[in-house]
Formats: C-alpha cells, structure tokens, sequence
C-alpha cells in the first residue's frame, strides 16, 4: 500500500494509514458525495494535522467535511474522532450497537486498553439503525449494512462511483475476541452479505485496497476459509 495519500476512484480518496500517518491508524477513506465529503473512520487519534494536510494536499477543503461516519468501535478507527471534530465541526454516525461503546469510551471493547491507551467518550450525533439503510448526508447513496461478528456494531458502506461500486469494509478480516463482543457465526452470515454486494473495490482497514470484483471476491473467500 502507498506511503502517501491517493485518490483511489473518481470520488474516493485514502488520506491516512499505517505508513501514511501514524503505525496504529486503521487505513481512513474519504468520500466526495455531491460536493459533500464523508470521512470514513478517523485513526487512533495521533495524526490530526497529518490527516487535514493529507486533505489539503488532495485538492479537497477539509471544512467541507460534512460527516463523520464510525464503522466500528475499535480505537484504531474512532480514536481520531474527537481530536478531528474539535478541529472541523462535523456530525459523527455510527451503528445503534456501536453507540454505547463509543459514547461511553469503553476502554475493553474499544481495544483501548490491548494499545494501552484510554478512549475519551464521544457522542453519536447520528445513529445508523437496524439492517440497513443510507448514510442520511449527500445524495443519499452511501448505503450501510449493519455486518456483525468482528464487533457488535460493525458496518460495511457502499456506493457506485460511476459504473463500479466501492466498499469500505473496515476490518472484514476479524479479528475476534469475547472481550469485543465478537460473534464468528455472526461473522460469517455477515461476509455472505457483503459477498453479495458484488463490490468492484474493496477499501479495507488494515489490508488497504483491492480492485476488481474477483480480487474482493477472492479476499473474502480466503478469510472464510481461514475461519473454517
Ligand atoms: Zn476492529
Ligand atoms: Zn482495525
């Protein structure tokens, strides 16, 4: 994966990562929907000038950030949400089952206390309910999927940018742990659904992107398999 920030399609961009910002971030898209921009997660929470100039750097204006949107409640992903918030004023979403987690800043299911750090609580101004549904900012097209078993309120996101449908599936690849909520069987009924998303580029947290639908498809089928 590249060192610097990139534009991945016409409308999505990664501006931050393991060797983009900081060893602990979770990769951080970023999604141009209308003119409105969606940040999708926000690292551990060390590299908040990094990230504004990495938005900078792409051409964008990090102001016109209208949206911050938690795709789980693991540290490495939400960590950076209120440092960034403080700074840029967006509305931060998340999963209803996410919420408490990060509101409260639990530090055992957040994975806070495994990276030895604390969690501050950060609150939910939008809540993402039930199966599914759409990210209410925009267009309306960034869809979520609610995709239980790496944590309880895991979400996947999607939309078509032109002919090709990315996803943003942060953290696919587990891994699990009671003290998160985990739930393998969940897991796999999830990756079905996702599978099923028949996506063109897959954005993922940790292992960056993948591109073309049999690379996804493959990717996924390897971490099933895995988990046999
Ligand atoms: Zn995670
Ligand atoms: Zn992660």
């Amino acid at each position: 994966m590249e060192s610097t920030p990139l534009r991945i399609t016409r409308n999505t961009y990664c501006i931050g990562g393991p060797n983009i910002t900081d060893p602990d971030d979770c990769f951080i898209y970023l999604v141009n929907l209308d003119s409105h921009l969606i940040l999708i997660d926000a690292g551990i929470g060390r590299s908040t000038d990094r990230l504004l100039a990495n938005i900078s750097q792409l051409g964008l204006n990090p102001r016109n950030i209208a949206l911050l949107v938690l795709t789980h409640e693991h540290v490495d992903h939400i960590g950076g949400a209120a440092p960034l918030q403080s700074r840029l004023k967006f509305k931060i979403a998340a999963h209803e089952k996410a919420k408490r987690v990060i509101s409260k800043g639990d530090s055992n299911a957040s994975a806070a206390k495994n990276y030895g750090i604390s969690l501050s609580p950060t609150p939910i101004d939008i809540t993402l309910d039930g199966d599914a549904g759409s990210v209410p900012i925009g267009d309306g097209s960034l869809h979520y999927l609610h995709t239980p078993g790496h944590t309880p309120g895991s979400v996947v996101l999607y939309f078509n940018d032109g002919d090709r449908r990315v996803l943003f599936g942060q953290d696919l690849h587990g891994p699990f742990n009671k003290a998160w909520g985990s739930n393998i069987r969940q897991w796999r009924t999830s990756m079905k659904l996702v599978l099923a998303l028949e996506a063109d580029i897959l954005c993922e947290g940790h292992y960056g992107v993948y591109r073309g639908k049999s690379a996804v498809r493959q990717f996924i089928f390897g971490l099933l398999n895995q988990t046999a």
